[in-house]
């Protein structure tokens, strides 16, 4: 049993496979640019895994031992099976993070947890982007400045279909003049979620630093940290009557006078 925290990167692994640019960017794929990035902090404990692999390497063995689940999908959300998205999205009502990141606003987990389309409206057009915090007090925030400024980002605008944030932690300008809420925070079950919009395939973004840091810091926040972790969320357990106050008269009459 290990005290890090036991992340997964997760990725579609397509784009990367066929020789072209995104190859080029992501060589060994845009999950394992995420886990070195990961790897370098001494409290995390790093794996991936992609679509390709039996029951997606997310075998209910993977997930119980998972902390924090981090997703990268694009062109295959089809793919993903839907027991697989039952599976995940039991873990996380138990307790297991989440964290969607750029087209992953589309996928079925990410769907599945929020109930809502996930739609938005989006272009691809290399535009400058500046990631605005506007929460600067909230832990993913930390170290962070208030602006992170993208070279090249594909355009996402709202109107983003998602459930009201529990926190708006980062709202993104692109040059086109939209605006986007690009980092949300919402509570499901016991588990923390985090949505972050940077990280179009065909752009170096996930090596930058300051998106690394937004990454890393959504990790120790999304892990866990309740104190009832093997008590289990969706199983309406009847309650024992174990009022033991009022059980002694004598302890009752001061207790409301
Ligand atoms: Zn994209």
């Amino acid at each position: 049993m290990t005290d890090k925290i036991r992340v997964i990167c997760w990725n579609e692994f397509r784009h990367e496979k066929k020789p072209g640019i995104i190859q080029t960017i992501y060589p060994n794929g845009i999950h394992e640019a995420i886990a070195d990035a990961l790897r370098k902090e001494p409290d995390m404990d790093v794996k991936t895994a992609w679509l390709d692999q039996k029951e997606h390497g997310l075998t209910e063995k993977v997930l119980d031992n998972t902390d924090v689940l981090i997703w990268w999908g694009h062109g295959a959300h089809d793919e993903v099976k839907d027991e697989i998205v039952d599976r995940i999205q039991d873990h996380v009502l138990n307790g297991m993070g989440f964290i969607a990141l750029h087209s992953s606003h589309f996928s079925k987990p990410f769907k599945r947890l929020m109930g809502t389309s996930g739609s938005l409206q989006w272009r691809e057009r290399a535009e400058k982007c500046h990631v605005w915090c506007v929460n600067p007090y909230h832990p993913i925030a930390k170290g962070l400045d208030d602006v992170i400024e993208i070279a090249h980002e594909e355009m996402y605008g709202e109107f983003f279909d998602i459930p009201e944030p529990d926190s708006l932690v980062f709202i993104s300008w692109f040059e086109g003049g939209e605006v986007f809420r690009s980092g949300c925070t919402w509570h499901r079950g016991k588990g923390k979620i985090f949505y972050f919009q940077p990280g179009h395939e065909s752009f170096p973004n996930y090596y930058q630093p300051e998106i690394q840091k937004v990454i890393v810091n959504a990790v120790r926040w999304c892990k866990f940290d309740g104190s009832t972790q093997t008590r289990h969320i969706g199983v309406c357990p009847n309650a024992k009557f174990t009022l033991n106050i009022l059980s002694n008269p004598s302890e009752r009459e001061e207790d409301f006078m």
